[in-house]
């Protein structure tokens, strides 16, 4: 038995706002969920759900298998990190930290031993006796997350988190709640709009559109198996390119270029004469020649170099394309360049309903198709 199960659940709001549609999800104890999505998919509305600080519409939500829709964020358990972290500006971080047990009125010893302990895990313990205005954000978050991890909770919900830090704090502090994740074993269920945020913390990453879950899986299952042109544009940096075409004698058409896809897999014959997106990862290129691949003559238009590596944005007739690679390789701009696309990092989607095609999800029941 699960230990959070959401069934058919559908939020529609009192304007007759439709948020979430029949949303089915299963989180095992411990689990580190993330729901991802651009803005207004409905992921907070859901999260809020769980905490039971907005009505479900319909459906059913269970805790360990029984029916909890009615129990408030009390009674459930619930512990839940918003985005602005809201601490008590004249109160120092044992204090804000121990708030919400010195209103429960527990024993001061069992306080202090707990609050030291939360700021041990959380590396705060050299910042106790501080008021907020004297920390840095990123440390900050990390009372407003102590506030809610001291008390014994079955759930932790964070809703971005770290949307008010920059760009090194956010890095740091996902570092930290990866930590504080593993220290805890909390079931957890995060909400992020940024992707690299989802792939580097979750167990199992929810991706929802316009209030319907498009996939659930791991990293690594929405990255090389994404069911969608929308998850597999959303997951992955820079964003997978996509060529949309007809397939003509197993051909598509890159600018200047034919992409003979007859040996992509067997049975890409049945896709003869339909309208098709080809996608591939900016990083699965390479500018060597390689076998079983796709050859693209391009014109670079754009390098940027980034560290490591480079972007590098290519042009062929009307299509264009961004590409990944080594900055040690960054080519020259307006100028020609070959690159290869091996076969098997080439993913293929119906151009009418966007769904993957030759990609059996059948028996896999850690993805599930919107
Ligand atoms: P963001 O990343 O911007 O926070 P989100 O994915 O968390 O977005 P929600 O806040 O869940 O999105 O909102 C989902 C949709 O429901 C949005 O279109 C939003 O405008 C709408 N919505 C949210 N709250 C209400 C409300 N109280 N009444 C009517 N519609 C609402």
């Amino acid at each position: 038995m699960a230990f959070i199960s959401l069934r058919n659940i559908n939020k529609i709001y009192p304007n007759g706002f439709h948020a979430v549609h029949n949303f089915n999800l299963d989180i095992e104890k411990g689990e580190f969920v993330v729901f991802v999505g651009p803005s207004g998919c409905g992921k907070s509305t859901t999260l809020r759900m769980i905490a039971g600080l907005e009505d479900i519409s319909d459906g059913e939500f269970l805790l360990n298998g029984v029916r909890a829709n009615e129990q408030g964020p009390r009674e459930r358990g619930i512990a839940m990190v918003f985005q602005s972290y809201a601490l008590y500006p004249q109160m120092t971080v044992f204090d804000n930290i121990a708030f919400g047990l010195t209103l429960q009125g527990v024993d001061e010893d069992e306080i202090d031993r707990r609050v030291r302990n939360t700021a041990r895990i959380l590396g705060l313990t050299d910042y106790l006796d501080r008021l907020p205005r004297a920390l840095s954000g990123g440390q900050r978050q990390r009372v407003a997350i102590g506030r809610a991890i001291i008390r014994k909770v079955n759930i932790f919900l964070m809703d971005e988190p770290l949307s008010n830090l920059d760009a090194k704090q956010r890095v740091t502090m996902r570092y930290e709640i990866a930590q504080i994740h593993k220290e805890t074993g909390a079931t957890t269920v995060y909400v992020t709009h940024d992707q690299t945020e989802a792939m580097t913390l979750a167990d199992r990453i929810v991706v929802m559109k316009d209030g319907y879950i498009q996939q659930v899986g791991t990293p690594y299952e929405l990255y090389y198996k994404p069911v969608n042109v929308f998850v597999a544009g959303f997951i992955g940096e820079p964003p997978m390119n996509f060529v949309r075409g007809t397939l003509e004698k197993g051909c598509m058409t890159f600018g200047e270029n034919k992409l003979d896809l007859t040996n992509w897999r067997s049975g890409v014959n049945e896709w003869e004469g339909r309208n098709v997106v080809l996608g591939f990862r900016p990083e699965a290129i390479s500018l060597k020649e390689i076998p079983n691949a796709l050859k693209v003559d391009s014109f670079v238009e754009l390098t940027e170099l980034l560290g490591d590596n480079s972007n590098i944005y290519v042009k062929s007739g009307e299509n264009t394309a961004i590409l990944k690679v080594d900055s040690h390789d960054t080519p020259e701009m307006d100028a020609p360049l070959t690159f290869w696309i091996p076969m098997d990092s080439v993913y293929l989607f119906d151009g009418e309903t966007e769904k993957a095609l030759g990609v059996d999800f059948e028996g896999k029941n850690e993805t599930s198709v919107a």
